[in-house]
């Protein structure tokens, strides 16, 4: 992971370079910022670049001693302190193969596969203070091969009460040399005598533009990518979870091709059923479903002008396309707009969502005939 890996937080790279380079490093970094903008991947980054050999252009080499036991995770002076289950267990030892494969496969840091990855069932995952002892046993000893012994600790907000206490003792009276990055999904839940002690960097989530470059960078067609990014509110994780298998945007395709089915085949208690299942989406989900709605009505009115390159559709909402898109004309789709848009109002403003969705497929019902 280098500095050029790391799509947006360019003030911040800024920052960090600068703290190496004027060789003026604080005991204690704050990376703080929402879930799924790639904190754990600025720390990865900025580790790698204090540590490697020869730097070049503000960056890490990727390929001197240090950058290779980095990436291959045996760097014997990094160590990551992360939320896990097994209070019984002395240290996060027996997770480190875990962990490592988590970290360079979800390098976005989604808790959720951590969980799986640990096997952590009903169980929260925490911070135990037996991995503060750990810090307070290895601290104190210099370091092995290079200058700094650095800590990475995953949502340090999932630290037990006497976790957090060990911690703070050491971040009040420090070793030399000794960093610790603090990567934190909720930096206010922190102890403020924590907080206090750290350089703090709070992250923005990323923008539109940001979400959807790495969505394609990983292969995901560009209107696809769009769409997603628009939805995604900055958050790869949330981006991710629209895009996989069972992802959202199947689903809602799911749904809209068989809410136009029974809207053709006027099935009213049909509609019923369909209308009740996606209001039990809960509303903000319901509202990006009519927002999917309206996408696709409008695409379904523009494949009609037969100009693929005015077309912003997946290939499974293409080939829906190609049979739906007759219905759609112009003497309903402004009208179909405009129901959709007031559905989705109505959504928001705490209307009934079955009684809104189902109002709302009748009126789709109609419009289709004409
Ligand atoms: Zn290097």
């Amino acid at each position: 992971m280098k500095f050029a890996d790391i799509i947006g937080h360019k003030n911040t790279i800024h920052s960090l370079r600068e703290l190496v380079d004027n060789d003026h490093i604080p005991h204690a970094i704050l990376i703080g910022g929402q879930e799924g903008i790639g904190k754990m991947r600025l720390a990865r980054a900025f580790t790698n670049y204090l540590y490697c050999l020869d730097r070049k252009d503000g960056d890490s080499c990727g390929k001197c001693p240090a950058c290779l036991q980095n990436a291959h995770h045996n760097n014997p002076d990094v160590h990551f302190i992360f939320p896990r289950i097994g209070a019984k267990q002395k240290n996060t030892e027996m997770f480190l193969p875990q962990w490592n494969e988590f970290i360079d496969r979800y390098s976005y840091m989604p808790k959720e596969e951590w969980a799986r990855a640990i096997e952590a069932g009903n169980t929260v995952p925490v911070i135990y203070r037996n991995d503060a002892n750990e810090i307070t046993r290895t601290a104190p000893l210099s370091s092995f091969a290079y200058r700094y012994k650095t800590y990475i600790i995953w949502m340090p907000e999932k630290m037990q009460p006497e976790c957090a206490n060990a911690l703070l003792k050491l971040l009040e009276e420090p070793y030399p040399d000794t960093l610790f990055i603090l990567v934190s999904n909720e930096p206010g839940q922190l102890l403020p005598t924590i907080f206090s002690r750290t350089q703090r960097f709070n992250l923005q989530p990323l923008t539109e533009e940001e979400v959807s470059h790495i969505l394609t960078s990983e292969g995901i067609p560009y209107p696809e990518a769009q769409e997603i990014a628009s939805l995604a509110e900055g958050n790869i994780i949330k981006a991710h979870d629209m895009t996989g298998e069972g992802g959202e945007m199947k689903e809602f395709s799911g749904y809209f091709i068989q809410m136009m089915r029974l809207c053709y085949a006027r099935t009213a208690s049909g509609l019923r059923m369909l209308s009740d299942a996606i209001a039990s989406l809960g509303r903000e989900k319901t509202a990006r479903y009519l927002n999917y709605c309206a996408r696709m009505i409008r695409e379904s009115f523009i494949f009609n002008l037969k100009v693929p390159q005015l077309n912003a559709l997946t290939h499974q909402e293409a080939e829906f396309s190609v049979r739906f898109s007759p219905f759609i004309n112009h003497k309903n789709v402004e009208k179909l707009m405009a129901e959709t848009q007031r559905a989705h109002d109505d959504i928001l403003r705490n209307g009934n969502g079955r009684l809104v969705m189902f109002d709302y497929m009748l009126k789709v019902m109609i419009q289709l005939r004409k």
